[in-house]
Parts: structure tokens; sequence; C-alpha cells
């Protein structure tokens, strides 16, 4: 450590800084020809009604597997193109090309992640419009999925551009409720579509007997608002079970299917007695 100029404050300096720093502008790099290669790719995660776990919706979530190193998770990439100004490039990447795959995907809903940074370019509502166009769309199948950082810091602006989105006929849903500190008065003001519910606050069943009273009291306010919830991260019947009595419309998660290539939902489509017969069984309580 040394001393600030003599004002009394310590800088700290840590050699490892350089280095996080050094590697991030490599990762920065190496996005950046990633999307320009067109490497950023979108698996497909099911969505599946809680009554009778039938497939309704489909999550598109990114993909990079970076030259010479494999996988890179969207929670290191995201963040990266975010502060790298390539957001908007990748964004656009991820909805065109999930857009394309839901015309082979018919009675299904898609839901896509936007970034704040995308809704910050004044030209992101009209590339939007144009995808529908291109691909026929009707945008009332498809969500934009959103977490409650941006609505909280941005409230004025956000809800400009919400509107645009609604005139277009998009909806709009926020993501990872429950993981952060929404209050009641921001998610009235906006008008969600709807809900996704945290997967932290969904694996946290089980952990406690407060857990599952955490669980339906958030589950209640989406509800009191008249806004559908769908619950992410469920990988056990327990969890199914409790998110459908606590009012869930929706479920995703591992116990229905992990992310998949779109050949893998379209194989999942041709068979739904798979995931009809795993509610049967959760229903009848065993196993
Ligand atoms: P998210 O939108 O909340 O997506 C759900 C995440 O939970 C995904 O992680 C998914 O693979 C994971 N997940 C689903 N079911 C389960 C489960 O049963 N157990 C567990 N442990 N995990 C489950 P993933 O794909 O790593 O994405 C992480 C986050 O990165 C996403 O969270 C989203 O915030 C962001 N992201 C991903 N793709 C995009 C994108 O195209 N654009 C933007 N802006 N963000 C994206
Ligand atoms: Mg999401
Ligand atoms: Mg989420
Ligand atoms: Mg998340």
């Amino acid at each position: 450590a040394s001393k600030d100029g003599g004002r009394g404050r310590w800088t700290a300096y840590h050699p490892q800084m350089d280095e996080e720093r050094e590697t991030r502008n490599q990762l920065a790099l190496d996005l950046r020809s990633a999307i320009e290669n067109d490497e950023i790719t979108v698996v497909y995660q099911p969505v599946v009604d809680s009554a009778t776990f039938e497939l309704v919706s489909i999550e598109a979530l990114a993909r990079w597997n970076r030259r010479g190193h494999g996988p890179v998770s969207p929670e290191i990439f995201i963040p990266i193109a975010e502060t790298s100004g390539l957001i908007d490039r990748l964004g656009l990447s991820v909805l065109s090309q999930s857009l394309t795959q839901l015309t082979s995907w018919p009675g299904l809903k898609l839901s896509v992640n936007i970034s704040p940074g995308q809704f910050r370019d004044p030209a992101f509502t009209g590339h939007v419009a144009d995808l529908f166009r291109r691909t026929g769309i009707e945008p009332h199948r498809v969500v934009l999925e959103m977490t409650e950082t941006y609505f909280i810091q941005n409230a004025e602006r956000a809800r400009t551009v919400l509107e645009r989105l609604r005139k277009i006929g998009v909806q709009i849903a926020l993501d990872d409720f429950g993981a952060g500190f929404s209050s009641v008065g921001y998610l009235r003001q906006f008008g969600f579509d709807r809900m996704k519910i945290d997967k932290s606050l969904v694996q946290s069943l089980g952990q406690g007997h407060k857990a599952i009273e955490m669980l339906q009291a958030t589950v209640a306010l989406a509800r009191s608002l008249d806004v559908p919830v769908t619950a992410e991260g469920v990988e056990t019947d327990q969890q199914a079970v409790n998110l459908r009595l606590a009012g869930c419309d929706q479920l995703q998660g591992y116990l229905f299917g992990r992310p998949c290539s779109a050949a893998d939902i379209d194989a999942l489509r041709l068979r739904p007695m798979e995931l009809r017969a795993k509610a049967a069984a959760i229903a009848f309580g065993h196993p």
C-alpha cells in the first residue's frame, strides 16, 4: 500500500489487479471477434405448464465457445459485452437467431434476455420491429426478459422504452424476481406481463421452514398484481409440487430439461408424452 499524496488515504496495490485487467481485455478482444465471426450461438431451455407439464415456451440463452479455451459462462461474457460496447450486436444476434428458430416451432412462445445497455440504444426498438417483419413472427409470442436494476435506476426512460415495445406488441417479463430489492411500488408501475422467480429462491426450498413461506409470499405478491409467474431453477419433484401449489403457472429447470440445441427441442416436441408422464408421476406422489 502507498500513502496517497499525504491526504491520509491509502490505496492498495495488488499485482493480480493487472493480471485480471489483462485477462478481461483479452476476453473482450476475443469476444469482439467471436461476435464478428458469428460464433455466439444460442441454446434453448424448455418452459412447461405447471399443471400438465406441456411444453409452452422456450428461453433462448447465449453461448460462447472461446477459441482455444472452451466455453465461457454468460455470467462472465455478458457483463464484458455490456462494458465493452458489444452488447448491442450480441443481443441482436441472439434475438435474430432465436426468432428465426421460432418460425419452426409454431404454438410455442420464446423468451429472450435483454441487457439494459440494449435499451439505451435509441435504435433498439426499431431493430426489434424489423426482426418481426423479417421473420413474420407475431410479436405477442415473444417475451423480453429484463432484471430489476434497470427499472429502478432508469425508471423514467424505462417507461418510455416499455411503451414503445408494447406498441410493437412484444411482452415484457421481470427476470430474477426475489433475488434483489424490488419494491411493490416499482413492480406496479411497469405492468410486467410476467415475473420469473429467481432460482436462488426456488433452490432455498428444503433449507429451513422459512424458505417455503418466503417463496409463497413472493409468488403471492406477483399474483396480487395479476402478473403470472414462472419459476426457474426447478430441479426436483418436490420443488415442482410446491411451486405449482404456490401459484406458479409455468416451470423451468433441469427437471424438465437443460438448455439444449434447437434439434433437441424438435425432438422434445415430437415426444410430449415424456413430460406428461413425469407430471402424472409427480401428481400421484412417486417417486
Ligand atoms: P437467466 O436469464 O436468469 O437464465 C436462467 C439461467 O439459469 C441460465 O443460466 C440457465 O441455464 C440456468 N438454469 C436453468 N435451469 C436451471 C436449474 O434447474 N438449475 C440451475 N442450477 N440452473 C438452471 P445461463 O445460461 O448460464 O445464463 C446465465 C445468465 O446470463 C442468464 O440468467 C441471463 O441473465 C444471462 N444471459 C444468458 N444469455 C443471455 C443473452 O442472450 N442476453 C443477455 N442480455 N443475457 C443473457
Ligand atoms: Mg432469463
Ligand atoms: Mg432468471
Ligand atoms: Mg439471471
